[in-house]
């Protein structure tokens, strides 16, 4: 249920509602926009029917809101949320932001060499991942805390944000003392355990789509974290299984204008999953772009052959470089900057 109130409410309007409706076991979600504050409540809603709340005092109106995700919802906030990070990013806005860097963390040169690459080139936010999940035990795992030291340090001596995977509930502290984005992969999509924990932390987080969830469920899981008082909640389009075997994933353009349309949460876009191979990355890159993506998230490797993971996928600086440069027309065709 949310209540909006009209432009002239008082904010001891805004807290009369609270209160009553915390009485009968309703929590409150304010959302403050230009023009109007609107209220989310959760909980109980056949609380709600006990107390009219339209007659109170400032209330416009009171509308049921009939998706299952609610806080998700552009019913519940029309305006497009604006992720603020450090450095003056934002994530959200007009500006579509970039995220580059190697799938896993391998070690310091490397990482540093690739940071300032990719920030010349124009990224915003650096990307590695420490705790990889690997569909193999055998696969290399990831460097774990270390990786995350490095990843830190590059970012601070490169002057760029951070974004790293927490895959675990007993690793979200450790992941947000060095990360500006927490990450949670597709595989974890619906680990309620660890959306319920990222969800209690104050950390921005990119919530990747799993391979086989619908939109729906995304937007359920991503509600887990708003409800538990993670409002900074990026979505990341990563590619869906499809009964196509000629790339890794399919990337579901649909689903970026989709939850665009559905949701007032930021859409990321990462090509690289969603293709496989670093010939179609720079195609999906585009297309996210045209949908109307908000950020996009490029794996790039100065040596390809020798990564640890996700070499096929990744991208050559030059390539890198190409992509920058095309995507930053197609934005400007649909009126975004890069
Ligand atoms: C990754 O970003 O390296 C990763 C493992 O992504 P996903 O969870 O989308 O497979
Ligand atoms: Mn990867």
């Amino acid at each position: 249920m949310i209540v909006i109130l009209r432009p002239d409410a008082t904010e001891a309007n805004v807290q009369h509602i609270i209160e009553r409706a915390g009485k009968l076991g309703l929590k409150a979600n304010i959302s403050r926009g230009v023009e109007r504050t609107v209220i989310g409540f959760i909980g109980p809603e056949d609380a709600l029917r006990v107390i009219p709340l339209e007659v109170f005092p400032g209330v416009d109106q009171v509308l049921q809101v009939l998706a299952p995700y609610k806080l998700v919802s552009r019913e519940f906030k029309s305006e497009n949320t604006v992720i603020k990070l450090p450095y003056n990013v934002t994530v959200g806005g007009k500006k579509i932001a970039v995220m580059a860097g190697p799938c896993s963390i391998e070690n310091y040169k490397g990482m540093a060499a690739i940071a300032k690459l990719v920030k010349v080139l124009g990224a915003d936010i650096l990307r590695g991942g420490a705790f990889k999940p690997r569909t193999s035990p055998y696969d290399f795992q990831g460097l774990g805390e270390e990786g995350l030291k490095i990843l830190q340090a590059v970012g601070k001596e490169v002057g760029i944000c951070t974004i790293s995977e927490v895959m675990d509930t007993r690793q979200v502290e450790l992941v947000a003392k060095y990360v500006d984005i927490l990450q949670i992969g597709a595989r974890n999509m619906q680990n309620f355990s660890l959306l319920k924990e990222v969800g209690s932390t104050k950390k921005p987080v990119m919530l990747k789509r799993g391979m086989s969830a619908t939109v729906k469920e995304w937007l359920m899981s991503a509600e887990y974290l708003l409800a538990n008082g993670n409002f900074d909640v990026m979505l990341c389009e990563r590619g869906i299984r499809t009964f196509e075997t000629a790339t890794r994933n399919t990337l579901d353009i649909n689903a970026v204008a989709v939850a665009k349309r559905l949701s007032h949460l930021p859409v990321v876009v990462d090509p690289s999953h969603g293709t496989g191979s670093w010939e179609y990355v720079a195609a999906g890159a585009r297309a996210g772009v045209a949908a109307g993506c908000d950020a996009l998230m490029v794996e790039v490797h100065d040596n390809p052959e020798e990564a640890l993971s996700d070499g096929a996928q990744s991208l050559m600086p030059d390539k890198f470089q190409e992509l920058m440069a095309s995507a930053k027309r197609v934005a400007k065709a649909v009126d975004r900057d890069i």
